[in-house]
């Protein structure tokens, strides 16, 4: 754990908070699931952001052990007295209804009804959140005082949805950079409205998408965005790019990014991938308090693109960490439980995270043997009037100290402590005097290239 942030105080929001905020606030209403009209509109929003590919894949598509499901798309749900008024209706929240029932329209007594309500005991105003993805059945979630309220000896219950063949939907989108090698940032769009898990990672990678695109043609990995339903997604994803997946060099998952916990850093499976350090360094110089936890083989889509199959590097970046919050995956994950100021953070870790990795370099000296002599070029106690010169001239010697062809920008870091964008204006300087040449880029130990059961 590092100290409590300094910066990141104060009561005003930042505009790019405020603008999460808001695209949070549009996102909420909508009813996602894995699949169906939900999950098309939130991708036509994020299109304003960037021009996301939309890609519908069939249902009974054969994905790796997986079929595409079939799609569901809600209508209405409700549960009404026998006089027609409704106790329960989806138009107050969509997570009444369980995701992916199935269609039923009749009476039903109340102990059979009770066997098809969940609520929450310990928590007697919020509701639920439940699917049934692969199992055909209905439901309803309920707060424990709706629950108390049902006493009559039958209700009339009706989800007009439809569950039929149609397609699974995903976004993506390809920022190109100079070298084939690709950054992954994988977010899952199925959640309904839950506003940690999982629109603060939408809202996050929204505007970090945008910002990217602002300044085109600078990067020098690739950054790839997908927008896909949890773990079918992602699975649909990897079975249709086998081959373009072992480009992939540097991966992260985004999640619970708008609550007001300390920041998690979950790594990779390899657990020392670059990504891993990256983020180490990135959430270190960020000041604001973290943990780095292990992988561990549940969460979100990491577990996909870890497997045996890729072994791509993606961590996984959050805050409050899922399934350890009491409001996750309930009625009480919304609007108020995240906030602009959270979210900007948060989009300033990613984006500095990214940062690392596409800065990150390695170094050759020209003038291996002893020092360089650095103030015969006007590099070492010449450089007046800056009150960071005495980090700068530190950062040079560092980087030159371990510029021997093994030790890249990032451990460089690591091992000084220096900030990495002071080393990264060191290494340009030493280049301009000649004396750091660039060797080719480290290979990434995932050096694979697809599916190796394929
Ligand atoms: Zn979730």
């Amino acid at each position: 754990m590092s100290a409590a942030p300094a910066r990141g105080e104060g009561t005003e929001a930042s505009t790019r908070g405020e603008e999460m905020h808001a695209l949070i606030r549009e996102l909420y209403p909508l009813c996602r699931s894995l699949t169906g009209d939900g999950v098309r509109e939130t991708l036509r929003v994020l299109g304003r952001f960037v021009p996301l590919e939309v890609h519908e894949v069939p249902s009974g598509t054969p994905v790796f052990d997986w079929t595409v499901p079939r799609e569901w798309n809600l209508r209405e749900a409700w549960i009404a007295t026998r006089d027609g008024r409704r106790v329960i209706d989806a138009r107050d929240s969509n997570l009444h209804v369980v995701s992916y029932s199935t269609p039923l329209r009749r009476r039903v007594p109340l102990a059979e009804l009770r066997a098809h309500l969940h609520s929450l005991p310990d928590r007697p105003d919020w509701i639920p959140y439940r699917t049934s993805y692969y199992q055909e059945s209905w439901g309803f979630c309920v707060s424990e005082r709706q629950l108390a309220s049902l006493t009559e000896p039958e209700y009339e219950v009706c989800i007009d949805a439809t569950l039929a063949p149609g397609s699974l939907c995903y976004g993506e989108w390809l920022l190109r950079g100079r070298s084939p090698r690709e950054i992954l940032i994988s977010v899952h769009v199925c959640h309904p409205s839950l506003c940690n898990d999982n629109l603060s990672g939408l809202a996050v990678s929204a505007l970090l998408a945008r910002a990217l695109r602002e300044r085109e043609g600078e990067r020098e990995y690739g950054v790839r965005f997908l927008w896909v339903p949890g773990t079918i997604g992602s699975i649909t994803w990897l079975a249709r790019n086998a081959e373009r997946a072992g480009r992939i060099a540097h991966g992260l998952t985004l999640v619970c990014l708008g609550d007001r916990s300390p920041f998690t850093y979950k790594r990779t499976l390899r657990g020392d991938a670059e990504v891993d350090r990256a983020a180490a360094l990135a959430l270190r110089e960020s000041g604001f308090a973290h943990a780095l936890i292990d992988y561990f083989p549940f969460g979100y889509d990491e577990r996909q693109y870890n497997s045996p199959g890729f072994r791509l590097p993606v961590g996984s970046l959050m805050r409050a960490r899922h399934g350890r919050f009491p409001e996750y995956h309930t009625s009480a994950d919304d609007l108020d439980f995240v906030a602009p100021r959270p979210l900007e953070e948060s989009l300033e870790v990613v984006s500095a995270l990214l940062d690392v990795l596409d800065g990150n370099r390695v170094y050759r000296s020209t003038s291996p043997c002893g020092e360089p002599q650095l103030g015969r070029r006007g590099l070492y106690r010449a450089l007046g009037g800056e009150p960071d010169v005495a980090e700068l001239e530190l950062a040079m010697l560092w980087t030159l100290t371990l510029a021997d062809g093994a030790h890249s920008l990032l451990d460089v870091a690591e091992r000084s402590g220096l900030r990495f964008a002071q080393l990264q204006r060191a290494a340009g300087l030493l280049r301009a005097h000649g004396l750091l040449e660039p060797c080719a880029p480290a290979e990434n130990e995932n050096g694979r290239v697809g599916c190796a059961s394929c």
